[in-house]
């Protein structure tokens, strides 16, 4: 376990590690992935770790999961609690079947699927409201970096995405920054670039939701992280945390990155 964040000589965290494996595997060999992680992990204290299966496969992952101490996060949710909103899941029927995260706001659902602010924000308040924790995505274009813009993004996802959110609301809230431009493409951002973003994050939140807040506050860093980066981008002080994609979609490599950041 590491000393993290704001008041660093106070707050204990263990890395967070959650893989999502987007549109990717099959039934069997999520089930098949489920069960080695839950046998590797055995013992395991120091680290947190979940997966973000496909919608169709969470009933059955989390079945296999139930009762150790494993997450499973859906990778999107609607706004709306039910109605006529056809091949939509809500958060309800994600809890329901025994998830306990969400990531909302991820990058391919903003740039694919034009997700705003503003519908990220109603989702959030819809998770919360069944219990759902967020793992809430932010990040930067690689345009909008290279026009330095990245704080002006950052900031104003945060807010969009936080807007008419309480502090006592958001108890279980965990923010990913995942640079789009390191999304998939094999770039990572270098682990003090990372930091630098990361600080600016935990600033903003400490300025809306104090400073006690901000220093629990989990931030994962996201963007191809793999087994050789994971230790590094760990080890600095504002990073609670790994969203990790492609890697994490082979059980091999995930449980390398878990390893990876387990050993001190
Ligand atoms: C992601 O999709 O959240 C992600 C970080 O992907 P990758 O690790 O493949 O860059």
């Amino acid at each position: 376990m590491r000393l993290k964040g704001y008041h660093a000589e106070t707050i204990m965290k263990k890395p967070f590690i959650v893989g999502n494996w987007k549109m990717n595997l099959t039934l069997k060999q999520g089930v098949e992935f489920a069960r080695l992680l839950k046998n590797g992990l055995k013992g395991k204290r120091e680290v947190l770790c979940g997966i973000c299966p496909s919608f169709v496969f969470l009933s059955e992952i989390c079945k296999i999961l139930e009762g150790c101490n494993i997450c499973v996060a859906a990778q999107n949710v609607h706004s709306e609690t039910n109605g006529a909103y056809t091949g939509e899941v809500s958060a309800l029927m994600i809890k329901e079947v025994g998830c306990t995260h969400v990531l909302i706001g991820h990058s391919e659902r903003r740039h694919i699927f034009h997700e705003t602010d503003s519908f990220i924000n109603a989702k959030i308040k819809t998770a919360l409201s069944v219990t759902l924790k967020p793992i809430f995505c932010i990040g930067e274009t690689l345009e909008e970096r290279e026009a330095g813009r990245t704080k002006d993004v950052i900031q104003s996802q945060l807010k969009g995405g936080l807007r008419d959110i309480h502090a006592d609301q958001l108890e279980e809230l965990v923010i990913a920054y995942e640079p789009v431009w390191a999304i998939g493409t094999g770039k990572t951002a270098l682990p003090g670039q990372a930091n630098e973003v990361h600080s600016f994050i935990r600033n903003i939140v400490a300025d809306e939701y104090g400073k006690d807040f901000a220093a629990n506050l989990y931030i994962q860093y996201g963007g191809s992280v793999k087994p050789e980066n994971a230790k590094e981008l760990m080890a600095q002080p504002e990073i609670d945390g790994l969203l990790v994609g492609g890697a994490s979609i082979t059980f091999e490599s995930f449980l390398k990155i878990i390893e990876a950041v387990s050993k001190d």
